[in-house]
């Protein structure tokens, strides 16, 4: 089920060729336009819930939450697959089988958003493709030539990430996030990766670490983070702690939407995709609505997602005409919703950041009726509360002493409970 190291130096080849001559914003929609008329009405064509609109322009398709796809799976991809194979493909997968649910298409499981996990299919060249553009967006070019090793901490391990196994020289290994962090650390220090794929908390945790037993950070070359929002100062920690600025990742069940670029800017992959967006009532903030151009075995065409987007004014530093994007700071359900006043997820951050510094573990849970702060015994309770009391409206800020963990696969540190 490995993809041929062929498909994916192609993928490699064309993800570097498209950044080196999309020179415009009018570069890539003529891109995009020739992807949307020449890949996808095939796959339209074949995929139940939209064959009736095939031949139309994008504009023209519904724009659909994950949510409905997930509950009309069987519409949504184009190889007459029910639910109940494609989970029971992924539940094989996640045991370390092939999770082969159709020939050279395997499932495996996301970690989702809200609870709900993301089923997701991948061709064999959709997997090449992604490791592809992975390695062209993530790695430089020499990295395919040495012997890079590379590890990806996860919640769920996927036939998708060890296709990389068949580029180049590369070595990969996968760690489970779930299970002993010390264990984890130890594990990782080991294998001594040049790079490292890992969500917040978990470079959090080696920070931590690499503090306490000076030596301990692992030689990383590269080091970047995904599935859950960095503070700004927890940013600039944990690049001092461990010798490597983190660089983030957006990436979804819905696709590779977002990598950074040499100055650290995250950059959509708009030559893979079109990303339109909608504006966030209340705040200077988008939502996305995504359509994956490459996508054929379960198409992903104009799906609303739930991530706080904000657009970077002018082109980055790096020169590429790709839309520079802050590094997702949310949900649009996180937003703090006052009468007159909407607080974001950024907000909260850098007020709890500046009271009790970027080390700390802490939550902050907002309802019509006050804040809750949950805050490690010992923090500056007092700082704290002074310093979310303005975002809060004169509503009352709670304190509360415990785990700020909740022992969710995301750390989801603002919230609002509606
Ligand atoms: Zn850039």
């Amino acid at each position: 089920m490995t993809p041929d190291s062929r498909a994916i130096l192609r993928a490699w080849g064309g993800a570097r060729w498209a950044r080196l001559t999309l020179a415009s914003r009018g570069d890539i929609e003529r891109l995009q336009a020739r992807l949307w008329l020449d890949r996808m009405a095939p796959v339209v064509r074949r995929t139940p819930a939209v064959a009736h609109l095939a031949g139309r322009k994008l504009a023209a398709f519904p724009v659909v939450g994950p949510d409905e796809i997930r509950a009309d799976f069987a519409r949504w991809n184009t190889l007459g697959l029910d639910l109940a194979t494609a989970e029971a493909g992924a539940r094989d997968a996640e045991a370390g089988g092939p999770g082969e649910v159709a020939p050279g298409v395997a499932a495996g499981f996301s970690t989702g958003t809200a609870g709900a996990r993301g089923l997701f299919l991948s061709s064999e060249a959709e997997r090449a493709r992604y490791i592809g553009l992975s390695l062209a967006r993530l790695l430089p070019a020499t990295a395919l030539l040495g012997r890079w090793k590379a590890a990806l901490v996860l919640r769920a391990d996927n036939r998708l990430y060890h296709a990389v196994e068949g580029a180049g020289r590369f070595t990969f290994r996968f760690f489970p996030l779930a299970g002993d962090a010390a264990a984890r650390a130890e594990a990782l220090q080991a294998y001594d990766p040049d790079v490292l794929i890992a969500p917040a908390q978990v470079l959090a945790d080696l920070a931590r670490r690499a503090e306490a037993r000076p030596g301990l950070p692992p030689r990383l070359r590269r080091l970047f983070w995904g599935a859950e929002p960095m503070g700004a100062g927890e940013r600039v920690w944990i690049a001092e702690a461990l010798g490597v600025r983190p660089d983030p990742i957006y990436q979804a069940t819905e696709g590779f939407l977002g990598a950074p670029c040499a100055e650290g800017t995250l950059h959509l992959n708009e030559d893979a995709l079109v990303v339109e967006l909608e504006a966030v009532e209340g705040a200077p903030l988008f939502r996305p609505v995504v359509t994956d151009l490459y996508r054929s075995s379960q198409p992903m065409i104009r799906v609303r997602l739930d991530d706080l987007i904000e657009p970077l004014p002018g082109r980055c530093r790096c020169g590429s005409a790709l839309r520079a994007i802050a590094p997702v700071e949310g949900r649009v359900s996180d937003l703090w919703r006052w009468p007159g006043r909407v607080v974001r997820p950024a907000e909260v951050w850098a007020a709890l950041e500046g009271a009790l510094g970027p080390r700390a573990e802490w939550r902050a849970e907002a309802s019509a009726t006050g804040v809750n702060l949950s805050l490690e015994p010992g923090a500056a309770a007092a700082k704290a509360v002074a310093a979310v009391a303005p975002l809060a409206g004169g509503r009352p800020v709670r304190v509360a002493e415990e785990s700020p963990l909740d022992g969710g696969p995301k750390r989801r540190r603002v919230r609002w409970r509606s």
